[in-house]
């Protein structure tokens, strides 16, 4: 049996049977021990891979939520606890670390700032033009690019986090011929939510793929690839007060539904959403009409 296992097994004799469980993520639900009463909600959500716990019902009222080490405080007796302690994994001390804030690459114009006859300009707003992206998504979301330097040649989508700051920037190649189709920053792409500073929690929000997929979508979050980090898993579960609607291009299928499922629980319960693109287009060759493509999912 190995940690995990254990672990589910203590937080049973804790709190009884468990509900959803998603082993690869550390995610299992139950039934809250302050507000059930014998319902069978399931709404006590575990994470054992971040160690936290929280009931989407009376979490906010009742302070059911935080460590699972307050869980078993609270609500076990002392050889559960003794057994929680003796299983818990090494809280890890992690240092800040220093890094240098990121910064948008050298060279980088946005389109209003340069001259509409600068040939370099021409090429790459032409680009952008053939793909749909209006001078209104430029404006609107800073797209600019790049002359001179290392990211000479690239189209620059910046990304800035709720207090305005730079978190990440998309670089592409306007060059078909470009070696690197795409030149990113270092950033780990799951320590930050692209385009945090712009979305609206109180409305619906789109999951795509890339920053391309996300300017044709309003209110969109670019996942920067097929999963969905814990980050932006949590930013969505504690935040987003409309519907959430899933929109990964057809090979992604399976991500998607898997997608659906993990979301689709506690107070998100009902309104998440799924697009099935045709398995030929993605969102940015659909130029976002994506209307027609709503899939029912079942159960
Ligand atoms: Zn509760």
């Amino acid at each position: 049996m190995d940690e995990s296992e254990a672990i589910v097994e203590l937080l049973e004799d804790l709190l009884g049977d468990h509900g959803l469980h998603y082993p690869n993520r550390g995610q299992i639900s139950f039934n809250c021990p302050v507000c059930d009463d014998e319902r069978n909600k399931h709404n006590l959500e575990v994470n054992y891979f971040s160690n936290v716990f929280k009931c989407w019902s009376c979490g906010d009222n009742e302070g059911t939520h935080g460590s699972l080490g307050k869980l078993f405080d609270k609500y076990g007796n002392k050889k559960l606890k003794k057994l929680y302690n003796i299983l818990k994994p090494e809280t890890i001390q992690v240092k800040e670390k220093r890094v240098p804030k990121l910064k948008l690459p050298e060279g980088y114009k946005k389109f209003s700032e340069v001259n509409k006859i600068y040939p370099v300009r021409k090429q790459a707003i032409n680009y952008l033009y053939n793909r749909g992206i209006s001078d209104d998504v430029i404006e609107k979301y800073q797209i600019g690019f790049c002359d001179v330097g290392d990211h000479n040649g690239r189209i620059i989508i910046p990304s800035y986090n709720k207090k305005g700051e730079l978190n990440y920037y998309i670089s592409r190649s306007w060059d078909p011929n470009s070696r690197y189709k795409y030149k990113n920053p270092q950033t780990e792409k799951d320590k930050i939510v692209f385009w945090e500073n712009m979305i609206d929690w109180d409305k619906d929000i789109y999951l795509v793929e890339g920053a391309f997929d996300g300017i044709f979508l309003p209110n969109s979050i670019p996942m920067l690839g097929k999963h969905m980090s814990e980050l932006l898993f949590e930013t969505i579960y504690n935040n987003a007060k409309g519907d959430i609607i899933i929109c990964l291009d057809a090979d992604a299928w399976d991500n998607a539904t898997k997608l659906y499922h993990e979301l689709n629980g506690g107070s998100m319960y009902g309104r998440i959403k799924i697009i099935k693109l045709p398995d030929d287009k993605d969102t940015a060759d659909l130029r976002g009409q994506v209307d027609e493509y709503y899939y029912k999912m079942r159960g």
